[in-house]
This record gives structure tokens, C-alpha cells and sequence, in this order.
């Protein structure tokens, strides 16, 4: 027997219909590219969103056509999210910190017919728009008066005038809830970047699931600053999570400097801020010389790092803003765990408090996870045991974009699949997870991914180089930058600053390694694979340069 229930789809256009309706005049504060403070409101938004709609109607994009973004933070990106995935396209956010000619790659990948970019990405835009030969609309993020003339884009439009000239008249289709809402790649995994691609049903669920009190917390009384990124996998999540809860929302542009993103927190009585510890430390770097405080500032959500003790004890101690520390992946939409305590440990010391905060947190109704041993049997939840943390879930992928690398999931005894997130942990008895290690061959720095592989290739492709090794390194700002170890070819010369000017123009500027170490060999394995683990032991005492 079924339910007797309304069986209404789970889709984006029921959270900007939401806003408008329930907060039509809560505010969106966007620090724009042009350098102003650009303020409007979710009834705004919403107006926007179904203009954009009306739009991609009139290019004839068919339902799940990929509309790409090269964008910051803003309101524009914001009427993209709801416009494009509300009318049944999916939003492809691109990360324009990687090399051009990954992001033609990636372009070409997910076959995307329109792309909107940022006017401050126009050089890049020039130098990649001849390799995507599937964009048959380029659009500029700005003004008609603001458009360039002779770009060399063929058919280039500006953002405003084409939203503009659409009609706000617009009823959102109604449709399948599992259909595609938006995609990003991740190059968090070895080889090519692969795409989650996620879907209305898995978005909803994990905006609400973000709302939740012992996750993000987020409510109508908050204003709401994220920093992370709407190309990074939705922002985790907040412009949804924001329209569903009719929070103010502060997009600080391209500013991500410590004194913008600290005028930003007080003029806009920001509440509530989520970003990388990169960023964080910026801010605090700032501040702290200047005697400066928070005046409005309550929470961070602090992620896809490891956050320093440090800083979660600056924020708590010397501000009095409380850390919530959060792990997630591009493959979980993004969030796994969230640090909170639970009502037993609010009477411990602040020291044991502290070790608590210190880990990745506890899972969200949502996502089960569970830690396995190498011969995949299931480890205890005792905090000591370590495996590799394996999760599933309805926000977690099932397969990536045109099933590139393969099918990701592992499966137990009782036929479950699992998503192995490449992490190794501990869970305790309260089930908090601690990250310990990472069995994924890549390099995190500043909140971003720097393949391994892509390093170690380039390297030997120097006719000097006989074997190559790229390891991550602690850094104080960047959490972690890669060096490359080289085993020269018998006879062969090379120079640490030969072989460092010879990354150039081959990867992103801050992909290039911080340091070359020459060795006399590489630790091997049986099966002749680099043991990495063997050779972070041995640089143990390495410090950069
Ligand atoms: P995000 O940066 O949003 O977390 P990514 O897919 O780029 O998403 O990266 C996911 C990976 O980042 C995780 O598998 C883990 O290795 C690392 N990571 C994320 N959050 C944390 C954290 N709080 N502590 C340690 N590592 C983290």
C-alpha cells in the first residue's frame, strides 16, 4: 500500500519560488568585479532566474543542455544557479584557477552550449574559446555598456541586456526529480577530471539537510558570507540551503584578501561565514595586528582542509566565534561531517572540548560511513582503528559523468555500494570521524587540487629526468604545496631552477612545486609503484625553501 500523500518532485524552482514568496525582500549584497557594492533581493533573484529562463527558451537549449559558468561569487551567478537548473538545464560551474587548457578540456568534456563568464576572465575566455567548438553562445557577466567591442568572441552578448530583454513571465517545468540540476569536475582523483553531475531529488535533500541546526544552521535571522566558491561544488551548497531559509547572502566577488572580506563581515553585519583555512588565515593575519574584532560575526563553517588547532582556537578565544569544523568532497555534493558536540560534552574542560572540534566531525542523517581495512572488512568505531572511509548516501555520486574511470563504487557483503572517498580515518564511539591520511595520490593546497600525476609527467618529459616523485609538504599558508623528487638519468644534468622554468606555461602557475629534490633513487614496491608513504617518511625533515 502506498502513502496517500502529494507526490510533488524535489526540484531547484521550488527554492527560488520559496524565497520570493517568503523573503521576496530579503537582501543579496554582491562586491562586483566593476569594484561597487551591488545590493537587490530574493524577489530579485527570483525575477532574474525566470528571465534567464525565458532566455535559454529562446537559444531552443533542450532539457539537460550544459550551460557553463566562469564566475565568482555574485548575484548574476546566483540567477544563473536557479535559471538555468529551474528550467530543466544543467549548470556547469567551471574552475577558473586551472590551466586553459584544462578548462577546454573540461568544456569539451560536458559538451557545454553556453558559457557565461566573468568580465575579468575575458583574457582566458580569448584564449580558449577556439578549442570549444560545442559554445555556440558566449556571454559576458556585465552590463550592455560594459561589453567590449571586438573581443574576438564571435557573437559575444552582454549578460544584463539579453536578461534584460527577456520576459519575467515564466512557469517552471515541472519534471523528473532525478533529472541532472548542475555538474562540476573534480581533479581530485588520478587521471582526467571527472564530473559529479547532481540532480534535483540529491540537491534539495542536501539543502535541507545543510539547514539543519547540528550542520550548517542557517535560519532567516542570519546573514550569510560564503567564501568558498560557487564554482567549488555549489558554494557546499549555501545558495540552495540560503533560498530555502531566506537568509541575507554576502558574495564577496573576486576580493578574497583579508581587510575586503573583513569590511565585508562588518558593513553587511554577516553573521554566519564558510570558506577554506586559507582564506581564514588571511583574515586573521589581517585583523590581528590591528587590534580589529568582530562585531556581528557568530559562526564559520571552516572545510576542505584540515583546520589548524590554531585557528579554531583564534576564532573561539580571541573573537568569540564558534568553528564548526566541516569535511566533505566534490562527490558528496559537498558535505559529509560537521563538527558539533553533543549535550554530554558540554560539561568537559575546553582542552577535551578542543580535541573534539579538532576532527572532521560527525556524519548528517544522510550519509552513512564506515571505515574498512585493506582486505575491505569492517573496522570498529573505537577512534584508534584507522581504514579507509567509505560513505553512502542520496546527495553521494553513483558514477561520474559519462562513466569516465569507471564504476567508483565498492560493494559489501550484503550488496551495498560505497563510495571510497580516497580519505583514512577513525570513527569514535560518538562517530566522530578523524581524517588521518589521504590514499589518494594528489596535493590539496589552499583548498585546491594539484594532480600528482600531472607534476610527476611533466617531469620526465625533461630529457634529463629518469624518475619523478610529487609530494605534498606542509605549508603555514597554503596548508600544503607540492615538491617534486627526481632521480636524474645516468650522466644526465639538471638544475632545480632549470627543471622548475620548465613547468612553465605547461601547468597553472600555482600548480608548479615549490622545491625540486634530487635523490639517488625512489622508494619502489613490489610491483615497482613509487612508495610514497615510505618517501614522505624519509623527507620527513624537508622544510621548503
Ligand atoms: P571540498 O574542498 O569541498 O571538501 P573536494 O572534492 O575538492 O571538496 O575535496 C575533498 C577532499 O578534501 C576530501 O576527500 C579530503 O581529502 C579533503 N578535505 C575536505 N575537508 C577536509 C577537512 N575538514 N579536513 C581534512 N581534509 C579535508
Amino acid at each position: 500500500m502506498l502513502g496517500l500523500m502529494q507526490n510533488q518532485p524535489l526540484l531547484i524552482s521550488s527554492l527560488i519560488d520559496f524565497a520570493e514568496r517568503h523573503h521576496g525582500d530579503g537582501e543579496i549584497v554582491s562586491r562586483r568585479v566593476e569594484g561597487d557594492l551591488h545590493r537587490y533581493t530574493w524577489r530579485d533573484v527570483a525575477r532574474r532566474a525566470r528571465q534567464v529562463a525565458n532566455g535559454l527558451d529562446g537559444w531552443g537549449l533542450a532539457f539537460s543542455d550544459r550551460v557553463a559558468t566562469l564566475a565568482w561569487n555574485g548575484y548574476r551567478h546566483l540567477e544563473l544557479y536557479f535559471g538555468v537548473s529551474g528550467s530543466g538545464r544543467v549548470l556547469h560551474t567551471i574552475n577558473p584557477r586551472l590551466h586553459p587548457e584544462q578548462i577546454a578540456w573540461i568544456v569539451n568534456h560536458a559538451e557545454d552550449q553556453v558559457l557565461c563568464f566573468e568580465s575579468s576572465f575575458l583574457p582566458l575566455v580569448q584564449a580558449v574559446h577556439a578549442k570549444c567548438p560545442t559554445v555556440k553562445r558566449w556571454v559576458m557577466l556585465c552590463a550592455a555598456d560594459r561589453l567590449p567591442a571586438d573581443t574576438g568572441i564571435p557573437g559575444l552578448l552582454s549578460y544584463d541586456a539579453w536578461v534584460d530583454a527577456q520576459s519575467a513571465d515564466y512557469i517552471w517545468p515541472q519534471f523528473d526529480e532525478n533529472s541532472a540540476s548542475s555538474m562540476c569536475y573534480t581533479s581530485g582523483t588520478t587521471g582526467n577530471p571527472k564530473g559529479a553531475l547532481y540532480s534535483h531529488r540529491s540537491t534539495v535533500l542536501h539543502a535541507y539537510a545543510a539547514a539543519l541546526p547540528d550542520v550548517m544552521g542557517l535560519s532567516a535571522r542570519d546573514s550569510v558570507l560564503p567564501v568558498v566558491p560557487m564554482f567549488h561544488v555549489n558554494a557546499w551548497g549555501i545558495p540552495y540551503s540560503a533560498a530555502l531559509t531566506g537568509c541575507k547572502l554576502v558574495f564577496p566577488g573576486p576580493a578574497l584578501d583579508g581587510k575586503s572580506v573583513y569590511e565585508l563581515l562588518e558593513a553587511e553585519k554577516v553573521t554566519y561565514a564558510a570558506g577554506v583555512p586559507t582564506v581564514w588565515q588571511m583574515l586573521l593575519q589581517h585583523m590581528k595586528p590591528a587590534g580589529l574584532k568582530f562585531s556581528t560575526l557568530k559562526r564559520t563553517v571552516i572545510g576542505g582542509s584540515a583546520c589548524p588547532p590554531a585557528m579554531i582556537d583564534a576564532f573561539r578565544e580571541d573573537y568569540g566565534v564558534e568553528v564548526l569544523h566541516a569535511w566533505g568532497m566534490t562527490e558528496m555534493s559537498p558535505l559529509g561531517t560537521l563538527c558539533t558536540l553533543k549535550n554530554k560534552h558540554l560539561v568537559l574542560p575546553k582542552e577535551e572540548q578542543m580535541k573534539i572540534l579538532l576532527k572532521q566531525g560527525r556524519a548528517i542523517y544522510g550519509v552513512d560511513m564506515k571505515i574498512v581495512g585493506a582486505d575491505g572488512t569492517d573496522l570498529p568505531f573505537d577512534g584508534k582503528a584507522a581504514g579507509d572511509l567509505l560513505v553512502r548516501g542520496p546527495w553521494i555520486v553513483a558514477e561520474y559523468f559519462k562513466g569516465e574511470g569507471g564504476d567508483p563504487l565498492v560493494r559489501d557483503a550484503q550488496g551495498r555500494a560505497w563510495f571510497p572517498t580516497g580519505d583514512v580515518a577513525t570513527i569514535d564511539a560518538d562517530g566522530f570521524m578523524q581524517i588521518t591520511d589521504r590514499s589518494k595520490d594528489v596535493i590539496k593546497s589552499g583548498g585546491e587540487w594539484i594532480s600528482s600525476i600531472d607534476i610527476e609527467n611533466i617531469a620526465v618529459a625533461h630529457p634529463a629526468v629518469a624518475m619523478a616523485a610529487c609530494i605534498g609538504v606542509f605549508h603555514p599558508k597554503w596548508d600544503e604545496r607540492p615538491i617534486v623528487v627526481v632521480v636524474k638519468k645516468p650522466g644526465a644534468e639538471v638544475g632545480r631552477d632549470e627543471l622548475l622554468k620548465f613547468y612553465e606555461g605547461k601547468t597553472a602557475k600555482w600548480q608548479i612545486p615549490d622545491d625540486v629534490v634530487f635523490v639517488d633513487a625512489i622508494p619502489l614496491g613490489a610491483t615497482g609503484k613509487m612508495l610514497k608513504t615510505r618517501l614522505r617518511e624519509q623527507l620527513k625533515d624537508y622544510r621548503l625553501p
